[in-house]
């Protein structure tokens, strides 16, 4: 089965096809010049929701089946942020490094070395037919040092709970085995078996 993904996150395409290896997962660049898509949605979902349509819209063929991620960190410490605003914390053309370095100063700024911390996944599927949407959540703390070079984004600063080591240092087995976009994408497999 081809999936379309509705993302360029590097980090994200070589996670998703890590875990989707029956199938032939194809991001939507490959396809077609990126555009840009407004997330202007309240939540994970609705974004997801947004990006997936935007893609199956754009691309025009209606045997396609689009899947979009939308993710990110929310400290408890911030009241959750960033949270939905993840991608853009440092500012529009934040870099992940901008991101990721903002978080640690603004926990340190509350007088705090770590703070529990859960990132979210909502993955959204589109088709001519249907739309679908599930979550999956990894829990842990976000500390006020970067460690390790595994993963992407906020990894070097979370550890997971029952570890004692980041997910940038941790092997990437172990992120496959634990994460968020793991736990929807593993759900979303039954919605893609049921097309
Ligand atoms: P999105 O592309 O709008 O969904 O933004 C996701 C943001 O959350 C990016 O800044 C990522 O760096 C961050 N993020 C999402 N999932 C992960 C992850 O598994 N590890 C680290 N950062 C993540």
């Amino acid at each position: 089965m081809k999936l379309v993904l509705a993302t360029s996150n590097k980090g994200k395409v070589r996670e998703i096809k890590g875990l989707y290896q029956d199938y032939e997962v194809i991001p939507y660049s490959e396809l077609m010049e990126e555009f840009e898509i407004v997330e202007d949605g309240d939540t994970f979902k609705e974004n997801a929701l947004i990006k997936a349509r935007a893609v199956f819209n754009a691309l025009n063929d209606e045997n396609i089946i689009v899947i979009a991620d939308d993710s990110g960190i929310s400290v408890d410490i911030l009241d959750g942020a960033p949270g939905i605003y993840s991608a853009r914390y440092a500012g529009a053309d934040a870099s992940d490094k901008d991101n990721l370095y903002k978080l640690i100063d603004d926990i340190k700024n509350k007088d705090a070395t770590s703070s529990p911390a859960h990132y979210t996944a909502a993955i959204a599927i589109v088709t001519s037919k249907a739309e679908f949407s599930v979550h999956g959540w990894m829990y842990g703390h976000a500390i006020t040092e970067a460690k390790g070079k595994g993963g992407f984004g906020y990894d070097p600063m979370f550890i997971p709970d029952g570890y004692d080591k980041t997910l940038g240092e941790l092997d990437d087995a172990i992120k496959k085995e634990l994460s968020h976009r793991s736990k929807a994408l593993s759900l979303a497999k039954n919605i893609l078996k049921t097309l």
